[in-house]
Formats: C-alpha cells, sequence, structure tokens
C-alpha cells in the first residue's frame, strides 16, 4: 500500500474511513484518545442483557449501513429488527401517558380515524389538521426553525406535544433553534411540492409503502457493528491509543502530534467531534476551524434499569414515552427495551432506558450516580407507576455528544466545504456534518474514503 491517511478518532466515523480506505488499497494510523475504540458505541452484558451505552439501533431506511454489515464478515446475519407489532410510542399530557395515534409520521398525521380518536389533540387541533390540507405550496427563501415551521402549519399544541418531545428525544435539541432545512428537510418539500405536510405525506406512503421494520439492530448489540470493523482492519491500520494535542500544516500535507510524536501525511481526517476538531485546527486552518466552533452540541445522560419482571406491575405495551418539556422534570424519553427488542433481555427481567438531555443533562452531569438514579426512579414512579427497586443499572453521560443543526446549518456546511477547498487533504467524518444517526457516519467514512482516492489516483497522473 503506497498511501498512510491519519484518522484521529476511533468512534464508528474513524472506524469505518480506516475499513473503507482499506477496501481501496490505503492503509491508515488511527489515533483514539481512550482506551477503547468504539466512541458513543458501547453494549455491556450484564446478567444475559444487553443493555447499549449509546446508540441501540439504527433507521432501517438508510441502507449503507446493512451493506456494510454484510460485506464484514456476514454480520448482516446477525441484523435484527424492532419489534414492531408492539410499537406503540406515549407521550406524557397532564402527568399520564397518552398513546401517540397510530400512523403518525412524526408530527404528522398519515391517517385521519386515529388522529381524530386521539385524547392527545384537542378539537381545535383536530379541526387544524383539516385545514392543513388546503395549504398552498410554498416557497420560503430563508431556512426557518422546526418550531416555526409546525406552528404554521398545525399550531402550539402539536408543537408542545409531538414536535418539541420527538427532536429531545432524537437530537436532544430545541425546536424553537432546530433548522427546518436541515432536520426536517422532506417536510419542507412536501410544503415546497404541495403545500400541505399531511397530502405530503400520504402522497409518500402512496408511492413507497414502508418495508419491515422502522429500526434494525444486531443480535449482540450495536458493539457488534465497531468490534467488527475493528477485526476488519487491523491488516491495514495501525490503532494508537493516544490523543492528538495539535495539528499543523506541512508542505505536501499535514501532521499530528500525539504526545510529543509527529505522525505526517498527505490525508488527515478528522473523525472526532467537531469542536475537538475545531480545537485541533486552530491556526492550522483558521476558517475551517471558525466553522467548527460554531456548530453547538448538547449532553446527554443514559440510565438503563433492570427490574425482575414479577415486580414491575406495568405490561410495558409499547416501545416507551416522550416527556414535553413543561411536563418533563429530570426524564426525556424513555425506552422500554424489553419490549422493543425483547431478544435483548431475558424474560424474567424488563429493561428500561431513559435519556435525560438538554438543560437537565447541562445541570445533572456533576450529579452522583446515585442522585440520579434517585431522580430517574423518581420519574419512573410518578409516569409509570413503578416502585420496585431495579436489580441492577446502568449509566453513562455523554457530555457536548449531540451537534445541534441549527437555523443556518445548511449554509454552513456549504462555507466549511469552501474553507476546506483551500485545505487539500484534510477531511471532516462524524455527525455533526450531514445527519446525526450511525448510518450517516458511515455513509460520509465512505465518501471519504472515495475522495481521497480519487484525489491520490489525480495526483500521481
Ligand atoms: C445518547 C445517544 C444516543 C444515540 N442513539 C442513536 C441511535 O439510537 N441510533 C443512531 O443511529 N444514532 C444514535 N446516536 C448518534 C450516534 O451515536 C453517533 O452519530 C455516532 O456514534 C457518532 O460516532 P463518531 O465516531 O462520529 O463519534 P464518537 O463516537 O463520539 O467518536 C469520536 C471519538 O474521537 C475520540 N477523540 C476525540 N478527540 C480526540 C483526539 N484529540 N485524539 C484522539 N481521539 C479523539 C473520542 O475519544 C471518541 O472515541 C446517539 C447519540 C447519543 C449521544
Amino acid at each position: 500500500m503506497a498511501e498512510r491517511a491519519l484518522i484521529v478518532g476511533g468512534g464508528v466515523s474513524g472506524l469505518s474511513t480506516a475499513y473503507f480506505l482499506g477496501r481501496l488499497g490505503i492503509s491508515s494510523v488511527l489515533f483514539e484518545k481512550s482506551d477503547r475504540l468504539g466512541g458513543l458505541i458501547k453494549t455491556d452484558v450484564i446478567e444475559e442483557c444487553q443493555l447499549e451505552a449509546g446508540p441501540d439501533s439504527y433507521i432501517a431506511a438508510k441502507p449503507v449501513l446493512t451493506e456494510l454489515a454484510r460485506d464484514l464478515d456476514g454480520l448482516d446475519r446477525q441484523i435484527i429488527g424492532s419489534n414492531d407489532e408492539a410499537r406503540r410510542i406515549f407521550i406524557v399530557r397532564g402527568g399520564k401517558l397518552v398513546p401517540m395515534p397510530q400512523g403518525m409520521v412524526m408530527m404528522v398525521p398519515g391517517a385521519w380515524g386515529p388522529a381524530f380518536r386521539s385524547d392527545l389533540f384537542s378539537v381545535s387541533t383536530k379541526l387544524r389538521f383539516l385545514a392543513e390540507v388546503f395549504s398552498s405550496p410554498l416557497t420560503r427563501d430563508e431556512d426557518i426553525t422546526v418550531g416555526r415551521l409546525v406552528r404554521e402549519h398545525f399550531g402550539d399544541e402539536v408543537l408542545e406535544y409531538l414536535a418539541e418531545p420527538l427532536l429531545s428525544g432524537v437530537y436532544g435539541g430545541d425546536a424553537a433553534t432546530l433548522s427546518a432545512r436541515s432536520v426536517l428537510a422532506r417536510f419542507v418539500a412536501y410544503e415546497q411540492k404541495c403545500g400541505s405536510l399531511i397530502r405530503g405525506v400520504r402522497e409518500e406512503r402512496r408511492q413507497t409503502p414502508r418495508q419491515g421494520g422502522l429500526f434494525r439492530s444486531f443480535a449482540g448489540g450495536m458493539q457488534s457493528l465497531t468490534d467488527a470493523l475493528i477485526r476488519a482492519i487491523r491488516q491495514n491500520t495501525q490503532v494508537v491509543h493516544r490523543e492528538i494535542a495539535g495539528i499543523e500544516r506541512t508542505t505536501n500535507g499535514w501532521r499530528a502530534n500525539a504526545a510529543g510524536e509527529w505522525f505526517e501525511s498527505a490525508n488527515l481526517v478528522l473523525a472526532c467531534p467537531a469542536h475537538a476538531a475545531g480545537r485541533l485546527l486552530g491556526d492550522a486552518a483558521a476558517d475551517v476551524a471558525a466553522e467548527l466552533a460554531g456548530i453547538p452540541y448538547s449532553s446527554a445522560i443514559l440510565v438503563t434499569l433492570v427490574y425482575d419482571r414479577a415486580t414491575l406491575g406495568h405490561p410495558l405495551n409499547g416501545f416507551g414515552f416522550l416527556v414535553p418539556c413543561r411536563e418533563r422534570q429530570t426524564v426525556a424519553a424513555a425506552t422500554w427495551i424489553s419490549t422493543k427488542f425483547p431478544s435483548r433481555i431475558p424474560q424474567r427481567f424488563a429493561a428500561l432506558r431513559a435519556f435525560i438531555v438538554g438543560n437537565q443533562a447541562l445541570r445533572l452531569l456533576d450529579a452522583s450516580d446515585a442522585a440520579l438514579l434517585d431522580l430517574v426512579r423518581a420519574d419512573f414512579r410518578r409516569l409509570m407507576g413503578i416502585h420496585s427497586i431495579p436489580r441492577f443499572s446502568t449509566l453513562y453521560r455523554w457530555p457536548q455528544s449531540m451537534p445541534q443543526y441549527v437555523v443556518g446549518h445548511m449554509q454552513r456546511q456549504q462555507r466549511l466545504a469552501a474553507a476546506l477547498r483551500n485545505c487539500t487533504g484534510l477531511h471532516l467524518v462524524g455527525n455533526a456534518y450531514d445527519g446525526v444517526g450511525v448510518p450517516d457516519c458511515v455513509r460520509l467514512a465512505k465518501d471519504t474514503a472515495s475522495s481521497i482516492l480519487l484525489q491520490s489516483k489525480l495526483e500521481t497522473h
């Protein structure tokens, strides 16, 4: 292998970049500051329960991950789907769990009957759904917040009781700042094409009916993916467990400082969070660094509680619940793992995972484990009537882990792309740019590996 790229970050983004580069005949040196690879992806196995520290699944509609799994020694044979027969999500309203109507596509009713029968919406919201169908096509010159898009189409109740909790659950974000163009691109397209989001959703359903489950994961947990990548890159990748502390430009490319030792290459891939990448670049690429520093992040705390099922006193008849801001004490969302992925938890146990995000996470990052457990248990008692004591638990704090695609994110992306054109050989991979999920990271890694190959071919000819 002639080339050798430098990769900073050993999460799924860095590992898959190393993997795709290896397949193209380019070797890598991958730097990871912690003593384990995988980043946010980690699966603990305790008393035969598979408990995820970070992502628990990926969206089936994004095929790149399934394709990668196929190439990773038959990992695709371990793909499991979520138990969609039991798929029901509850929203907390007036302190009670109210089922989200069937057929909703995020905050858009895809079926009339369930939306009209639902206790989640007032009569005036239901009338608003009817009127929304007559909206005229609209092209907006500017990006707007998700909050404004949803309020203009459906009003405050849908914003508060659907959009806001859904976005907190997925992005750890705030509808008042998130960008409609980046986060709800398909709804912005419906608005432009048909005016009505309801008609847009229905039209799309007619053209492409959904097949199979909504979420996928791996029989051995999400870590099966990063473990398989680690095995696959061994041949082409030197893994160095050191923190990169500085980056400089050289005449032929880039060099990175790992504990005083400099490593050089024509290609440097920053697969660490944007805030970390920005700090590293500093003066070496000041324009890029300034854009990266402008991408805000929020923090998350994940607490998983495992109970003896017999003591739970709740049927776990769905995938979990979301808590709108005005109803929230600590937990923003909870996943009922035993129902969403039954094969992960032995029948004798019930496992529930709580997300603490946004301001609550910021406030509680330094709280003790015991205090956090008490707060989560208090919410489960209040909302689900669970009084029993968990048999065991896991707890992970993920500070500054969830990038926020705020209004103007797309323009920032364009400015970043322009700034990168003056930095040949510098590449950014991760969830801060073009999609926040694991499949998005893998797709960007694949594209980056291809462009490194293309660039090296251009230079040799
Ligand atoms: C709580 C939570 C739940 C999520 N759930 C889902 C889900 O269900 N489905 C889904 O698709 N996505 C989910 N996501 C998003 C998903 O986890 C991420 O998109 C993805 O894991 C990001 O991977 P990454 O490799 O880009 O970053 P990371 O996993 O953060 O890895 C970056 C790595 O870079 C290392 N690093 C940083 N700085 C340096 C340095 N200077 N030198 C060397 N190493 C460095 C870090 O130690 C880290 O290991 C979730 C995210 C969070 C926070």
